[in-house]
């Protein structure tokens, strides 16, 4: 079942959460993965268990806030295994509860700055590389992409994900290149344990299952096959029926 031998895949928060998920399924479907995250001990924990599972992978610090890190993770990536085929610009930040600091200024600017500046600085180092072959990029979203249930700066940030995530998808369809967007509801990770208090529950203001960190893998790997040639442009759901109720 290693739909993705030979490819190239990048991974952005891919130290914790759904990132390290991903990163974890991309090399043991045969993929060769650079791991990029703030907290290099992180990345490298990472790394570790895919080399427990005989995969291959390379942690990176990267701040993808930051141009020059944004540019430096596809760099290394090339360096490393000469392409890049796909991306998965997933880090983000809750910065927070709904309802505390909605008027802070300096979160509203850090959550942005991570949430959806990074992704747009993703994809202006990955798109350039891509277009050389072809490529698939995921874009991390959210349902606060799609309602207002999150806090103001986080519902914010994920809202532009999808925006920017349809521009690009429109502008490269005619060159290969596949830009969608995941919006998962709630999942089980670090970042879920802090914004509700240690209790694995849907975030304040939703009712609803909530999700393994795999079960986004698997959606992102979907995406990113050949089995979605055909579908680009699209903030995929991921909410074991959230938004539906
Ligand atoms: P997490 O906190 O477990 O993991 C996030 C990872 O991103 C951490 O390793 C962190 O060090 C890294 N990171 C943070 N800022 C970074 C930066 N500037 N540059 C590089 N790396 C950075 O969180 P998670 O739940 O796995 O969240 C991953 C993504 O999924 C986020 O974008 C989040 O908004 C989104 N999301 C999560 C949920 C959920 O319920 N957990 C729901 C919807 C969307």
């Amino acid at each position: 079942m290693a739909f993705f031998a030979g490819k190239v895949a990048l991974v952005t928060g891919a130290g914790s959460g759904i990132g390290r998920a991903t990163a974890c399924a991309f090399a043991a479907a045969g993929a060769l993965v650079t791991l990029a995250d703030i907290a290099r001990e992180a990345a490298e924990e990472t790394a570790a268990i895919i080399t427990q599972s005989g995969g291959t992978s390379l942690a990176i610090r990267a701040d993808t806030s930051l141009a020059e890190d944004a540019a430096a993770a596809v760099a290394r990536t090339v360096g490393a295994y000469g392409r890049l085929d796909i991306a998965f610009n997933n880090a983000g930040i809750s910065g927070g509860r709904p309802g505390q600091d909605d008027f802070d200024e300096a979160r509203y600017d850090r959550v942005m700055a991570v949430n959806a500046k990074g992704v747009w600085l993703g994809m202006k180092y990955q798109i350039p590389e891509m277009r050389r072959r072809g490529g698939a990029i995921v874009n991390m979203g959210s349902i606060a992409g799609l309602t207002g249930v999150g806090a103001f700066a986080y519902t914010a940030s994920k809202h532009a994900v999808i925006g920017m995530t349809k521009a690009a998808a429109t502008r490269y369809a005619g060159e290969n290149i596949r830009i969608n967007a995941i919006c998962p509801g709630a999942v089980d990770t670090p970042m879920l344990a802090r914004a509700t208090a240690g209790v694995v529950a849907p975030p304040p203001g939703t009712t609803g299952p909530v999700a393994a960190a795999e079960d986004i893998a698997a959606a992102v790997l979907w995406l990113c096959s050949d089995q979605a040639r055909f579908i680009t442009g699209h903030p995929l759901v991921v909410d074991g029926g959230i938004l539906a109720s």
